[in-house]
């Protein structure tokens, strides 16, 4: 296989692009080879080399702990828990919540054999301990396998002292956390309720 073909091969690998937009993205990359290719490639591999997910709640930086976890203007006594890092960045854009994340790296899901233990669950409850945390909030995504997620982290939270809520209906169901406007994620985060 030539060079431009497994180019395009490992583009097509990206999420919406298809063979199609694959090829037309190669021969972009191509022909801004100095200004577009070669930064891209030096920064994927820089990217590659220093990104990792945060040991205390699971986000994504080139520091452990992460910046989030760091940074001491947060509340450190708030943890929001999202399936995904994608879901973290929703919710920082929406600017409506200035608590701590712990993303769970996906759901349980019985048909895919997602069990706990392939889940940053345990480490959720060994930092979810009062007094130095107060509140988890759930924000799960309305799918069946972010619910089921739901109760069963309700479940083990129970009795611990540590209070534990929900994002507010306007989540639509089946709706992912990544596609809801800011407004409505600010608004179904004020609104949340307790469980
Ligand atoms: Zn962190």
């Amino acid at each position: 296989m030539s060079d431009l073909d497994s180019l395009i091969l490992l583009l097509s690998k990206l999420p919406g692009l298809g063979p199609r937009s694959a090829r037309r993205a190669a021969l972009h990359l191509v022909k801004r080879r100095e200004t577009l290719m070669q930064p891209l490639a030096e920064t994927m591999l820089r990217a590659a080399e220093r990104i990792r997910a945060c040991s205390t709640c699971g986000n994504l930086d080139t520091e452990d702990p992460c910046a989030l976890c760091r940074d001491p203007r947060r509340d450190q006594q708030l943890i929001c828990v999202v399936e995904d890092v994608a879901d973290l960045w929703a919710i920082e854009r929406s600017a409506a919540f200035r608590g701590t994340y712990h993303v769970l790296g996906g759901t349980l899901s019985a048909l895919e054999g997602v069990g706990p233990e392939d889940l940053r669950i345990e480490g959720l409850l060994a930092r979810a301990v009062p007094p130095k945390v107060r509140e988890v909030i759930l924000a799960l995504n309305a799918t069946v396998e972010g619910q089921t997620t739901a109760h069963y982290i309700t479940d083990r939270l129970a009795g611990s002292g540590v209070a534990v809520s929900r994002l507010a209906h306007g989540v639509p169901v089946g709706g992912e956390l990544d596609y809801l406007d800011e407004g409505t994620l600010s608004a179904a985060l004020a609104q949340r309720r307790p469980l």
